[in-house]
């Protein structure tokens, strides 16, 4: 392969046919070597990224003149020097771009421009690639997939720099969208009701925790919308969900709950939760999803996930070591079946130990929103975890990995961004990319 790169390097590709020539002499080179189908494919890299250079290389010198008549009157223009400009794409740009200036008309060319065009220090392909990664994995690992997957050599700080701004334009977006939408009471102004759905639309409201430096542990809130109908069954434990809307707030101040709220009403309002048959609101024990559901959505079902209900009672189960086999099935199956004052009435009468305790509070508090049998009976979810949670995919995939600390100011860009990848709006993000520097 050295010949080929020598080559390159060394002179410019002036015709086509330089070009042909380069490419037979690799195949003659490749074909000489001994060699098995890796070493082809990796000296086959190496082409691509000569290629991609001297093309791109041809390319600007052909755009890229040396005299200019203006547009305008057709006299010559002087020759103003020129702009040094550097660019980080799949190759990485040198270029001096002349500048050409009519004194009658008073006006400048700049010939390159018509190629870069707003471009800032770095093309939106590899823009696109550092969000991609960086808004699912460590940035340090973004920076190295950039390297191995594309020869790319882009810095974890700007990978960094980027998501962090791009995140926070969404999220000032958002909160620009909620001022406008939302009225000072939580409501939305300007409310339409739609055509009934016959189906059934679910919101799912949870939280997380993301370790901060500057306060530990602080929450983000998370949620969720999506309709039966746009659940795939990948196979009998697994759902996909192909159309759904994630959305995020980092419990930052006393105004957060307040802000997650009104996203909540508003995200439920664009997607015409209200106009499904049937609306559900899915939820763990926090008061806030009960209060707000029975507030802002008083129409809808109020359901306690189940799985959280059931890890009470395991745990209760197993605190008092039931003896009985057939007790500890028994009060799995009321649950199952919904028969919660079943449950209640059983416990009352075991020895009294924390996670007793804790359970028949749970319950008791929780009971009106426990009726799965019910549930079950009119096709409701009752959160069986076929779905994989939002707090999971949104935030702890991305910000809970172990060692990892995060910046107060960085949550909620990083959430926003990672909320708008999830509910497949990329090209959203790609707007905002294109007016990125
Ligand atoms: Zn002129």
């Amino acid at each position: 392969m050295n010949n080929i790169t020598n080559t390159g390097e060394e002179t410019r590709l002036r015709p086509t046919s330089d070009l042909e020539d380069m490419l037979k002499g690799a195949v003659q080179t490749m074909v000489g070597d001994v060699f098995d189908i890796n070493t082809l494919e990796s000296n086959l890299t190496e082409l691509f990224m000569i290629l991609r250079k001297k093309v791109t290389e041809e390319i600007f010198h052909q755009i890229d003149v040396e005299h200019m008549e203006c547009k305008e009157c057709g006299n010559k223009m002087k020759n103003k020097g020129k702009k040094h400009r550097k660019i980080k794409g799949l190759v990485d740009y040198d270029i001096h771009v002349r500048v050409f200036y009519c004194d009658k008309c008073e006006r400048y060319e700049r010939p390159l421009d018509k190629i870069i065009g707003n471009t800032g220090r770095i093309t939106l392909e590899v823009k696109e690639a550092m969000v991609l990664l960086g808004q699912r994995i460590p940035f340090e690992e973004a920076s190295s997939y950039m390297e191995k997957l594309l020869k790319v050599g882009i810095s974890h700080e700007s990978i960094q720099e980027l998501l962090e701004g791009i995140g926070e334009k969404i999220s000032k977006e958002e909160e620009e969208l909620i001022a406008d939408e939302i009225d000072a009471n939580g409501y939305v102004k300007d409310w339409k009701d739609g055509k009934p759905i016959n189906d059934i639309a679910y919101m799912e409201l949870d939280g997380s925790m993301v370790q901060t430096r500057e306060d530990d542990w602080k929450e983000v809130r998370v949620g969720v919308i999506f309709a039966e109908k746009d659940r795939l069954e990948v196979d009998k434990n697994h759902n996909e969900l192909y159309r759904k809307k994630y959305f995020s707030v980092f419990n930052d101040d006393k105004n957060s709950l307040a802000e997650f709220k009104n996203r909540a009403t508003l995200e439920a309002y664009n997607f015409g939760f209200h106009n499904y048959v049937k609306h559900v609101i899915v939820g763990d024990g926090a008061p806030w999803i009960w209060d707000y559901a029975s507030t802002y959505h008083p129409g809808a079902i109020q359901v306690l996930d189940y799985y959280h209900a059931s890890e009470y009672l395991c745990n209760a189960i197993n605190a008092v070591q039931l003896k009985d086999e057939g007790q500890s099935k028994q009060l799995k199956d009321w649950l199952w079946e919904g028969k919660i004052e079943e449950i209640i009435k059983s416990l009352e009468k075991v020895p009294k130990c924390k996670e007793i305790e804790d359970c028949l509070r749970y319950y008791r508090k929780n009971s009106s929103r426990m009726k799965y049998g019910e549930y079950r009976k009119e096709g409701v979810d009752i959160g069986s975890g076929v779905i994989e949670s939002a707090h999971r995919v949104v935030v702890q995939v991305r910000m809970k990995q172990s060692g990892m600390h995060w910046n107060k100011k960085n949550v909620q860009p990083i959430v926003s961004l990672r909320a708008l990848y999830l509910s497949g709006r990329w090209s959203n993000i790609v707007t905002h990319l294109k007016d990125a520097a």
